[in-house]
């Protein structure tokens, strides 16, 4: 795998949720992985994120859970639809049907560590300034003027990417409509004062958010009209706001930062240009409605490593890079739709909340709410992966094995041969797809064959068929 002519094999711009998420998932099979990160520290903010079944279930394949459910809150399934408080139904297929809010500081440590334990370098203070690429591999130009080399390179450099922008990649879709200011701050204000206003002014209070966390407030109120959407906002921006929507400013201080998002909603064209890939908010962005964005990245992350390290190694099957593409282009566009229908059911406007008022009562039904859930916790996702039963391209649930269940025995990287027959196997491929036979394993059907990102890739109990899937995706 060691190729000296090259700094690394894969650089990776960006070392927020997906690029470290990207570079733990190269690690295991060998890859030098290099991530270069803009920001010299990292972020020091308290914005809680929440992550969703999907996610939950990778990060229990990959040994992370324990750490998240050690610093973040878990909260039940509910209000996951355009905040509809609905609980989720009963019966979810996974172990993990709840949600949990991690601060994504927090959750972005626990990846990079995660990814540096595994053997990656993160070098932080320089970003991918340029690059070009050709048939062998590609040049990175940083900061400073610094020119490495790599097989290839990964933009996960998030919404205003620079990868994706130097590609000539487009972004097309909406640009954003209303813009929020976002930021966390101390209040010279006494917090049963703070909490008495707001508590005064009833429906008002929806349209801003002041929230205490750990001494310092978060807060998030609608950003007025600027002519420079770029310029950072101030801390007077947020004074003024808090005066038009409240009368007062809570004496808020000493800013620990303060950002500006809008709710632009767009989707790269391209997620693959020769040697140069685009993963997370560098493809695609979205409002934070129904909270996806962090999870999408990290499951492009999840889709994307294995593939990438075969084309790295040598065994990677014609077009299997390609079917990054194929397979999560469709999976964000989705999102993206399903964030423009939330928004519109959280419109003021008499039109969207009658639609919202009819959409809580038919969530009543089981299938409805039930339909809705796993559209948001990604655990509805079935990869186009030819004819087959329903359950092709699905990630496999977490059944019950002879020794403990599927998510423990899933190797991060590898594939997976779970056969109730015992008659079948991976043949040579053995350091790629681990092979189970377990007659007592809770599936209705002889045998199935997983990807590394839990994705059924074959069922049936024929080898010669089997052999066909198994080149197919390994080889
Ligand atoms: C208010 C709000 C609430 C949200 N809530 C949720 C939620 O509940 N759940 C959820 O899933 N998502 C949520 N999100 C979305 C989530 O924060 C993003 O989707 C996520 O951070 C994307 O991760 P990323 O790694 O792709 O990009 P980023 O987190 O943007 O990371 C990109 C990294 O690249 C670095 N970088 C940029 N340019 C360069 C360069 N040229 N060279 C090198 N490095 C560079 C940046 O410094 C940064 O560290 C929310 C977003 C907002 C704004």
């Amino acid at each position: 795998m060691n190729s000296p002519q090259v700094d690394a094999d894969v650089i990776i711009a960006g070392s927020g949720p997906t690029g470290a998420m990207l570079a733990a998932e190269l690690r295991p099979h060998g890859v030098r992985v290099l991530v270069v990160e803009k920001e010299t520290a990292p972020k020091s903010s308290v914005r809680i994120v929440g992550l969703h079944i999907r996610t939950l279930e990778l990060m229990a394949t990959r040994g992370l859970l324990d750490p998240i459910l050690e610093h973040g809150r878990r909260r039940p399934a509910a209000g996951f639809f355009a905040a509809i408080p609905k609980p989720a139904p009963e019966n979810l297929d996974s172990p993990y049907a709840y949600i949990v809010g991690i601060q994504q500081p927090v959750i972005e440590r626990l990846l990079a560590d995660h990814a540096t334990g595994l053997g990656a370098e993160i070098r932080r203070g320089q970003a991918v300034t340029g690059f070009q690429q050709d048939d062998d591999g590609v040049t990175v130009e940083l900061t400073g003027g610094q020119r490495l080399r790599a097989r290839y390179l990964v933009g996960c450099d998030g919404a205003r990417s620079t990868v994706r922008k130097l590609l000539g990649v487009g972004f097309p879709g909406e640009p954003s409509r209303n813009d929020t200011l976002m930021g966390e701050m101390e209040a010279a204000a006494p917090p049963e004062e703070i909490a008495a206003t707001i508590a005064g002014l009833g429906d008002r209070h929806q349209r801003f958010w002041l929230r205490q966390i750990g001494g310092v407030y978060s807060v998030v109120v609608p950003a007025a009209e600027v002519a420079d959407r770029t310029e950072p906002p101030t801390l007077d921006d947020f004074k003024e706001r808090l005066r038009a929507l409240i009368g007062t400013d809570f004496g808020v201080h000493s800013p620990r930062w303060l950002s500006r998002f809008g709710d632009a909603t767009r989707l790269a064209e391209h997620y693959r240009v020769g040697r140069v890939l685009l993963a997370g908010d560098a493809a695609h962005i979205h409002p934070p409605i129904g909270g996806q964005g962090l999870n999408l990245g990290v499951q492009d992350a999840v889709n994307l490593g294995w593939k990438l390290a075969g084309q790295i190694a040598g065994w990677a099957p014609d077009g299997l890079l390609d079917t990054y593409h194929a397979e999560r282009h469709p999976v964000a566009a989705a999102v993206l739709d399903n964030t423009r229908a939330q928004m519109e059911l959280s419109r003021p406007e008499p039109g969207p909340q009658a639609v919202r008022r009819l959409l809580t009562e038919l969530m009543d039904i089981d299938e409805v709410n039930r339909r809705l859930v796993e559209k948001i916790t990604a655990i509805d996702i079935r990869y186009d992966f030819g004819p087959g039963p329903d359950l092709l391209g699905r990630r496999l649930p977490d059944v019950g094995l002879k020794e403990g269940s599927l998510f423990g025995v899933l190797r991060p990287g590898r594939g997976l041969l779970l056969d109730r027959t015992g008659g079948l196997t991976p043949g040579g491929r053995s350091g790629r797809v681990d092979h189970l036979a377990d007659p007592t394993a809770a599936l209705d059907v002889p045998a199935v064959l997983l990807r590394p990102d839990g994705h059924v890739a074959w069922i049936g109990d024929d080898q010669r068929d089997l052999d066909v899937h198994l080149a197919r995706w390994f080889g």
